[in-house]
């Protein structure tokens, strides 16, 4: 069996690690345009930070761990083409400029997704960097070594952590989001925390501003970001406003593609395609809550995805069994998470539900250190259904979005919910954990 893989990190690599462990005999060849294998760009604000010191930390697996398995494991080969109907990947090698053609009989596209630019005169300028993958995690950190202005543009989770990671590096940090909301996809309630923090950590933040363009030193180099409402000098930006899937290769394949210009797959990871599978970033993810095909990038389910993928591709039968849009990140001394439904996803799905916003404490309210967190909990009105919850807080919000996840996944009622038997000891919760008292209230 030929089988390709277009993508070497996540998705793609545990897809090709799934079909050796089970055909030996299998000729893998993958396809990748970055110098790098395996990386977790989850580390990469850290790396910025130095909170990660090694290059070599964010590496689960180096190029060679592949080749000595027996994998033709490429880098510096981007992939330009594919022909479905002659079964052949047609690219560049980045290296010699030379094109090349791989024949395949199985083909996963597992390109992942690329940084969304900013369409405004001058970002094409020196300093004006996005954070995806370590090279550009290494420009940033050499880019910005010797300077002290830094603007971040985008407020989701990695614009956030990127600005918490450059404050504590000692830079001063400007924060320019479009609208008011610091966190996408996370309702007012939430957000708000999220907004106090920044501003007492030092973040200048500029909201409800466009941008319209960057302002050159005289040298080619980024002076100063402009929006509709001011100009604010700077000595270099991150862009971080999101990513849109690599499938740009794909045209002329046949291969049917969401709005969001991600591939749709089915539960097993096959593409409309005879022979073509596709897992990640690049991919679909199928939304258990709102029974629709979403796109939600992140490592969680290209990790899943592509193990799926590799499975069946070397025979078995695997299926991706939807996820929820589950997501957790730290901003300073807050952590923030999400599983299931906001209050806009509930409206844009039509249902008629309920939401509760309240402030318990993650454990014994006497007990030392027990600060109050914000918890949001949407439940469907004519199920009685767990539809969606949100929290931030110091401590004990990662396991109530965990224990919710669980709840949401398993279609549990509030009802349901209140007869659960959770853990109890002062240091860790109450008798009712926030989320049983939430499902009380509602
Ligand atoms: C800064 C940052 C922080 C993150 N933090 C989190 C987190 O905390 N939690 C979480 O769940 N997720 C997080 N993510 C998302 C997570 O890293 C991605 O979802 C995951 O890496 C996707 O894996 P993938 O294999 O599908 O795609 P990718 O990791 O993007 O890999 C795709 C590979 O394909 C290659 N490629 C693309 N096009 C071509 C082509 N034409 N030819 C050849 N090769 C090509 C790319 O170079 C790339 O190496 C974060 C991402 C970033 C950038």
């Amino acid at each position: 069996m030929k089988f390709v893989v277009i993508g070497g990190d996540a998705a793609g690599m545990s897809a090709a690690m799934q079909v050796l462990f089970k055909h030996e005999e299998a000729e893998i060849t993958v396809l990748e345009r970055g110098p790098v294998y395996s990386y977790a760009q989850c580390g990469l604000p850290y790396y910025v930070g130095g909170i990660v010191p090694e290059r070599e930390d964010l590496i689960a697996r180096p190029v060679s761990f592949f080749r000595e398995k027996g994998i033709d494991a490429r880098v510096h080969h981007e992939v330009t083409q594919v022909d479905a109907e002659k079964k052949q990947v047609h690219g560049t090698n980045l290296d010699s400029g030379e094109r090349f053609t791989v024949d395949y009989n199985t083909l996963l596209v597992a390109s992942g997704g690329s940084p969304n630019r900013i369409p405004a005169g001058g970002a094409d300028l020196k300093g004006i960097h996005v954070l995806k993958t370590i090279p550009d995690a290494e420009g940033i950190i050499e880019d910005f070594k010797d300077k002290e202005h830094i603007t971040v543009i985008g407020s989701g989770y990695i614009g956030l952590e990127a600005a918490e990671n450059l404050i504590e590096a000692g830079k001063s940090v400007r924060l320019i989001n479009r609208s008011a909301k610091l966190g996408s996809n996370f309702d007012q309630y939430i957000v708000e925390a999220l907004r106090v923090e920044a501003e007492e950590h030092g973040v200048e933040l500029t909201l409800e501003e466009e941008i319209e363009g960057f302002v050159d030193d005289g040298s080619g180099r980024v002076r100063a970001v402009q929006t509709n409402k001011g100009t604010y000098q700077t000595d270099g930006v991150i862009v971080a406003i999101g990513i849109k899937p690599n499938t740009h290769f794909l045209e002329g394949t046949g291969i049917q593609l969401h709005p969001s210009g991600a591939v749709y797959v089915d539960p097993y990871m096959r593409t409309n395609v005879d022979s073509i599978w596709a897992a990640g970033d690049c991919a679909t993810q199928y939304h258990r809550v709102k029974e629709v095909h979403d796109y939600v990038p992140l490592g969680t389910h290209a990790n899943k995805q592509g193990r799926i993928a590799g499975s069946n591709i070397a025979g078995e039968r695997m299926t991706f069994q939807g996820m929820l849009g589950t997501a957790i990140f730290r901003f300073f001394t807050l952590t923030a998470g999400r599983t299931g439904l906001s209050t806009k996803e509930a409206d844009e799905a039509g249902f008629d539900y309920s939401c509760e916003t309240f402030e318990p404490s993650p454990y014994a309210g006497y007990f030392p250190g027990s600060k109050a967190f914000r918890l949001q909990m949407i439940k469907d009105n004519e199920s009685g259904r767990l539809l969606g919850v949100q929290a931030v807080g110091v401590n004990g919000v990662d396991k109530r979005i965990d224990t919710s996840s669980v709840m949401i996944y398993n279609n549990m009622t509030v009802a349901d919910i209140q007869n659960l038997d959770i853990s109890y000891a002062p240091p860790y919760n109450s008798t009712w954990d926030p989320i049983q008292k939430g499902a009380r209230r509602m």
